[in-house]
């Protein structure tokens, strides 16, 4: 795994407990996807 990746994988959203994942795309191509809280006011924006 790349450095900045596993960098990445510490950030947490400032308005919830976030959980932060790691897909793999293609053998050497990752995706990070950020997983809000169903309170956060991202989620919400996410879903209107
Ligand atoms: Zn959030």
């Amino acid at each position: 795994m790349p450095e900045h990746t596993a960098a990445a994988l510490e950030y947490v959203c400032p308005d919830c407990n976030s959980e932060t994942r790691l897909v793999t795309l293609a053998p050497g191509v990752y995706a990070l996807q950020v997983f809000h809280d169903d309170t956060c006011p991202s989620t919400r924006e996410a879903r209107s």
